[in-house]
C-alpha cells in the first residue's frame, strides 16, 4: 500500500469512528481544519482544540435552534423592536432585567395585564426568545390552547403525560387570559396548572382582566382566589397602559399621506384635539 492509500484508508476509518462518536462537525471539518493546522503549524493539541470547538459550537446552535422551535412562539418579536417610548407605562429597565432570566431560576411569575394591542404579546415573545437563547425550555401556549389541550387530555387519559411535559419546562407562558371564560372543567384544569408550576416553574401571564374580574374568567371565587395567590406570590407586575399600538399605527398610516415630516409627528404626539379617525374607522 501506498503512503496516499494508507491515509485515505485511516480518513474512511476515521470518519466512520467520528459517526459512531457522533461528532458530525469534527467529521465534516477535520481534514479542512487539518490542512489549515498543517500550513500554520498548529500542533497537536491546538488542533483537536479548534475542531471539539467547531463541535461544541455546532451543539450549542442546534440545541438552541430547538429550543426555540420547541417554544411554539407565534411570531418573532424582538425587544429591539419594541418601541419603549410609546409606552411610557413599561419600564424598559425591569424589561431587560427580565431578558437576562434570573426571575426564571428565582422562579417567580411575571404578568403583563393591559388592553388589546398595548404589547403585552410582544413583549412575552421577545422574552420567551431571550430565554431560550439563554438555554431555558420555554413552551408558550395561548389560554385558550392549552385548556383545548388539558381537556382533551383528559379525555384521551393522557394528562399525566402533559403534565410531565409541562412539568419539564423552565418558562411556561399563558397568553391571553380571559378573552374567553373557562369551563368549570377548563378552570379547573388551568388553576392545576398553575399551581403545579407553583414555585417550580415560572409562569409568565397577559390578561386584558384587572384583578377583580377574574373570577368572570375562572367562574368560582374560591379558585380565582387560590389562583391568583399563587400567581401573584413573588411575581413582576408589568402594566401596558394606554391606546392600542395597532389602532396608533393604523392612524399614523392613515394620516401619513396628508402630513409631512414635522406635522405628522405632532399630530402623533396627540396635539390634535379633534381625531377624524377616533370613533371606530379602524376596528379589530
Ligand atoms: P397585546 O398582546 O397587548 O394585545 P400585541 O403585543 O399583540 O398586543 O401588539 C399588537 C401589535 O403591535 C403587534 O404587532 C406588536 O408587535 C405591535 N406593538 C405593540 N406595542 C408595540 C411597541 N411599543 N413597539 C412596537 N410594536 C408594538
Ligand atoms: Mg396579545
Amino acid at each position: 500500500m501506498t503512503v496516499k492509500q494508507l491515509e485515505s484508508k485511516s480518513v474512511v476509518l476515521l470518519h466512520h469512528h467520528l459517526k459512531a462518536l457522533r461528532l458530525p462537525t469534527i467529521g465534516a471539518e477535520c481534514e479542512k481544519v487539518a490542512r489549515r493546522a498543517a500550513s500554520d503549524g498548529s500542533d497537536h493539541l491546538t488542533y483537536l482544540l479548534q475542531i471539539c470547538e467547531l463541535e461544541l459550537l455546532e451543539r450549542e446552535r442546534k440545541a438552541a435552534e430547538r429550543r426555540l422551535k420547541d417554544a411554539r412562539l407565534p411570531s418573532i418579536k424582538s425587544l429591539e423592536s419594541f418601541d419603549f417610548t410609546a409606552r411610557p407605562s413599561v419600564n424598559k429597565v425591569l424589561i431587560s432585567e427580565l431578558a437576562r432570566c434570573e426571575f426564571i431560576d428565582r422562579r417567580e411569575n411575571v404578568l403583563l395585564v393591559g388592553n388589546p394591542g398595548t404589547g403585552k404579546t410582544h413583549l412575552t415573545i421577545a422574552l420567551s426568545a431571550a430565554a431560550c437563547a439563554r438555554g431555558y425550555r420555554v413552551r408558550f401556549f395561548r389560554v385558550t390552547e392549552l385548556l383545548t389541550s388539558l381537556i382533551e387530555a383528559r379525555d384521551e387519559r393522557t394528562l399525566l403525560g402533559l403534565r410531565a411535559r409541562l412539568a419539564k419546562l423552565d418558562l411556561l407562558v399563558l397568553d391571553e387570559l380571559g378573552y374567553v371564560p373557562a369551563s368549570k372543567v377548563g378552570a379547573e384544569l388551568l388553576f392545576d396548572v398553575i399551581s403545579t408550576a407553583y414555585e417550580r416553574t415560572s409562569l409568565m401571564v397577559t390578561t386584558n382582566l384587572p384583578f377583580e374580574s377574574w373570577t368572570e374568567v375562572l367562574g368560582s371565587e374560591r379558585l380565582t382566589g387560590a389562583t391568583l395567590d399563587r400567581l401573584t406570590h413573588r411575581c413582576q407586575i408589568i402594566e401596558t397602559r394606554g391606546e392600542s399600538y395597532r389602532l396608533k399605527d393604523a392612524k399614523a398610516r392613515i394620516r401619513k399621506p396628508k402630513a409631512s415630516g414635522d406635522k405628522a409627528q405632532s399630530a402623533e404626539a396627540g396635539a390634535a384635539p379633534v381625531d377624524p379617525v377616533e370613533g371606530g374607522e379602524v376596528t379589530r
